[in-house]
């Protein structure tokens, strides 16, 4: 089999909520995703998704991966889609570093991999574990009142885990997960992701402040070895997310008993194929996971649901249904969240077909 074309399409993603804010006042209302389409000569047709999370979060931004797919895409047409390893080689050689850029690339020859063995992706990422996978919802840097009415709105529509965006001004953090904790219930699970937004004596603070709470502190500092300090002088359970850009990281901060869940986003890291190989890692040493992707639609959210089912339950802390949070379809056949819960697809591949009506002309082109 060998890749024939690849297209780009750009698609806007507005927010139920009207905008998605974190640590710093930073904030995003429209979503700019990519979705990459690949062709073959001998029928399946893959896609794959990528959607940083504004051009602020992550060293992404939207406009980044379409210049760089202008330089991987056309050192891919003749490869054959169905050898993961020798395409990811392929990427890295024509294209240094960028990992966000080949994600959708990556993603998009694993759905071609399924179609062509009649296998949905989990299946071949490493089986399906259970019925379905627990999701959390992220609530939106607001005021402490507003945080914890949406928390209680979620919590109607079947959410239990809640990821507040802190990283910000400590005292008034300390009252947002206040005010959220009052609204949950045995069973329910929360956690302050502060984004890097704090320094280390603010993330002190904070963790002093609520001492007292059922919390986990998911990555307080912009540098790792102020969440290293951070962690060492408090008794929270630790997420690591923004440090950990790859299996180096991951092997280091677990050598230095840095974190006890690890936040894997698929484009941070490069796609499903390098994702599967920290998921793996993860399993083999015992640190639990979220499992999810900067931002997204329905594709993206498609590829965290088949990456998360095939993860051991007791190892999965929580996954991300994107598509929830944003008003436009991208794709039918998506998962669809069921009591704060969703499955992957039992179709091959991803399982999901791509509405051309919403993608319109793709952006780029290559045959
Ligand atoms: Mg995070």
């Amino acid at each position: 089999m060998r890749i024939t074309r690849i297209a780009a399409y750009r698609v806007d993603l507005p927010l139920h909520e009207g905008k998605y804010a974190w640590s710093g006042g930073k904030a995003v209302s429209v979503f700019d995703s990519t979705i990459v389409r690949v062709e073959t000569d001998a029928g399946p047709v893959g896609h794959g998704e990528v959607c940083p999370l504004g051009p602020a979060y992550l060293p992404a931004y939207a406009a980044g991966v379409r210049a760089g797919l202008g330089e991987v895409a056309p050192a891919l047409l003749g490869q054959d889609p169905t050898e993961l390893a020798a395409i990811n080689r392929q990427m890295d050689r024509v294209l240094k570093g960028h990992p966000y850029v080949k994600s959708p690339i990556d993603m998009a020859c694993w759905d071609i991999l399924g179609q062509a063995t009649g296998q949905p992706v989990c299946a071949l990422l490493g089986g399906r574990f259970g019925a379905d996978v627990i999701l959390y919802r992220a609530i939106s840097q607001d005021t402490p009142q507003r945080m914890a009415e949406r928390v209680a709105q979620y919590r109607k529509e079947g959410y239990r885990r809640f990821q507040l965006k802190v990283g910000g001004e400590p005292e008034e953090d300390i009252e947002r997960i206040r005010a959220v904790a009052a609204e949950l219930e045995r069973g329910d699970v929360l956690v302050a992701d502060a984004n890097t937004g704090w320094l280390s004596h603010q993330a002190l603070r904070v963790a002093r402040g609520v001492r007292d709470v059922d919390v986990y502190i998911e990555q307080p500092c912009l540098g790792y070895e102020e969440c290293l300090a951070v962690r060492r002088h408090i008794d929270h359970p630790f997420v690591l997310d923004e440090s950990i850009t790859g299996i180096p990281e991951l092997v280091r901060a677990h050598g230095d008993g840095a974190m006890d869940v690890v936040n894997l986003k698929i484009g941070k890291l490069g796609g499903l194929t390098n994702a599967r190989l920290a998921r793996d890692l993860c399993v083999t040493l015992g640190i639990a996971m979220t499992i999810e992707d900067s931002w997204g639609g329905d594709v993206t959210t498609a590829a965290i649901a088949h990456l998360a089912h095939s993860t051991p339950p007791e190892l999965r802390f929580t996954a991300t249904d994107f598509n929830s949070y944003v008003t436009v379809s991208t794709a039918e056949g998506a998962p669809q969240r069921e009591g704060g819960r969703m499955a992957a697809s039992a179709a091959p591949g991803l399982g999901v077909t791509p509405r051309t009506d919403v993608l319109g002309d793709p952006v780029l082109d290559f045959a």
